[in-house]
């Protein structure tokens, strides 16, 4: 049975460091409905002038969840203080468990910094729950290549990114259940796919538009479901490309300030002092 839709809601203009302008669909601050997710920012599809230094976000830290950052178009440089360094390219995706604290920067990559072109990415936060906050990071560098992808009933093309989803299995390590999928439709076309009806479900129009069991949803919204059911009926009303998001509800107290996402206000004064004292590393 199809869920019912709870909220459509439309991402506002966000722009975060230098050289990453899009949209902000949620934040810590109002993630409660989307949990275990935290944030989701979508950056693009935007025209990155040539640049000799690549632009981006400057060094900053995190704790107590994890980033996650997948890239459409163009490219991307990261370097993190536990001696990370990555490049991200169409349909690459960085998974970071920030955990205990990490430092990191996040910009063009360079060769793409030079050259200048399109740009078109997505960051998500996903909550950690409070038994692994503090584990060391860690850090999965998912190249498009080891994405399973599959061409579904109707002609519609599935990735998996993390959970099970449509007889795939993505290749994320979580700490908790979540899947992660993007979706590719052509005009016209309808899938159907099942979500474990206790999840938490919600999809973000990429690009096009299409219909989520029956309402529609544009580029830039985000359509959030009820648990009432086990599947989601995307159909597409012009080419459309779909993020699909869900995953298991963490019950636990949340305390988010800027850069931290703990359980308590004295945790995230306690991620203050860490990272005054440098014990969040050095990049
Ligand atoms: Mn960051």
């Amino acid at each position: 049975m199809n869920r019912t839709v709870a909220s459509i809601k439309t991402a506002q203009p966000n722009s975060v460091g230098d050289g990453f302008i899009g949209l902000n669909a949620f934040h810590p601050q109002n993630s409660r409905p989307y949990n275990p997710f935290l944030l989701l920012d979508h950056h693009g599809p935007m025209a990155v002038p040539p640049s000799e230094r690549p632009k981006g976000v400057d060094q900053h830290p995190h704790r107590g969840f994890e980033t996650v950052t997948i890239v459409y178009e163009g490219a991307l440089e990261h370097r993190d203080s536990a001696g990370n360094h990555g490049k991200l390219f169409a349909g690459d995706v960085q998974w970071m468990t920030a955990a205990s604290g990490i430092i990191h920067e996040e910009k063009h990559e360079w060769e793409f910094s030079r050259r200048g072109g399109r740009l078109d990415f997505v960051q998500l936060w996903v909550n950690l729950p409070a038994k692994y906050k503090m584990i060391p990071p860690r850090y999965q560098d998912i190249a498009s290549s080891r994405i399973p992808s599959s061409t579904l009933p109707s002609g519609g093309i599935l990735r998996v990114i993390a959970g099970e989803l449509a007889d795939l299995t993505g290749p994320a390590y979580t700490f908790s259940p979540v899947v992660l999928a993007d979706l590719t439709l052509t005009a016209g076309q309808t899938e159907t796919l099942t979500i474990p009806t206790n999840y938490t479900a919600f999809v973000y129009g990429l690009g096009g538009s299409a219909q989520l069991n029956g309402e529609l949803l544009e580029r830039g919204q985000l359509a959030l479901t009820n648990a009432d059911g086990d599947t989601l009926t995307l159909s597409a009303t012009t080419d459309a490309k779909l993020l699909i998001l869900a995953g298991e509800t963490i019950r636990e107290p949340l305390a988010a300030y800027g850069p931290f996402v703990m359980n308590t206000r004295e945790e995230i004064m306690e991620a203050f002092a860490d990272f005054q004292n440098g014990k969040m590393g050095v990049l």
